[in-house]
């Protein structure tokens, strides 16, 4: 005889799945602009309003980040570049480049993937993995996180936030990782929510966009970096936009959790 086991001692509590799956995607609405705004300046990179911060992210790339250097070079623009750890491990010397040539890293994590499942732990271990990288490539710490595709999952707040990182995504982007994308419309979609203050989003790889988009987005920068000074408005990097970096966690031999763990790497 086949005894039916009663649901309550083997099923997961319904209230218990909504909450874990509450907390794994329910902070992914932030990808929605009106959702990150309403959260606050911080998240959607809100800073000085009398500078804006130019960020380029998915690099580094060897064929097209240096395209960018110089671009960004000849018009004496600083940005911040939230680079993968996998392609970073891969190109470390254009790591150091990048900030030889004064700009900023930031962390978009090891991988370009999409949350579709809670995977708190690998998604903690490869973001700090990623920090250490960066932080051996920069000489000091990374203070922001961007996760890929803009999600922020549960896994990947607190990962960032264990990692010591903030997590900043954008209040204006280009839509150049289109297909169709062109530096006008680039320029277009960016002067259209464009404010002092703003945190603008690029690509400087098509490695998780259309083939070649990044020429769209390298043609804009110009004109964009332009538009801003037409504007009175100062271009630059994040750490230069006026947000307060997470609180550093000390150790519990009082050295800072950042610092010594690029240290060890
Ligand atoms: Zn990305």
């Amino acid at each position: 005889m086949v005894t039916a086991v009663p649901a309550n001692r083997t099923a997961v509590p319904a209230g218990l799945l909504a909450a874990a799956a509450a907390w794994h995607i329910g902070p992914a609405a932030t990808w929605l602009p009106g959702v990150r705004a309403a959260l606050g300046p911080g998240l959607d990179g809100r800073g000085d309003r009398s500078h804006v911060a130019l960020t380029f992210d998915d690099g580094p790339d060897p064929v097209t980040t240096p395209r960018f250097l110089r671009a960004l070079d000849a018009l004496s623009v600083r940005a911040t570049f939230f680079v993968l750890g996998g392609r970073l491990a891969r190109h470390p010397a254009l790591g150091r480049l990048i900030v030889a040539e004064g700009h900023e890293l930031a962390v978009h994590g090891w991988r370009h993937d999409r949350p579709w499942c809670p995977r708190p732990l690998r998604d903690a271990r490869e973001l700090a993995r990623a920090v250490d990288l960066v932080g051996e490539a920069a000489g000091r710490p990374p203070l922001w996180y961007r996760p890929p595709y803009g999600i922020l999952t549960g896994g990947r707040w607190a990962a960032a936030r264990a990692a010591g990182l903030r997590t900043v995504l954008w209040s204006a982007w280009g839509r150049d990782w289109t297909a169709g994308a062109t530096p006008w419309s680039v320029y277009a979609e960016v002067t259209r929510t464009l404010r002092g203050g703003a945190t603008v989003l690029l690509h400087d790889s098509d490695v998780v966009s259309a083939p070649g988009a990044w020429r769209a987005a390298l043609g804009a920068v110009p004109e964009l970096v332009a538009e801003c000074r037409r504007r009175g408005l100062a271009v630059g990097r994040l750490d230069e936009h006026g947000l307060v970096p997470a609180p550093q966690r000390p150790n519990t031999d009082g050295t800072n959790i950042r610092f010594s763990r690029t240290l060890e790497a």
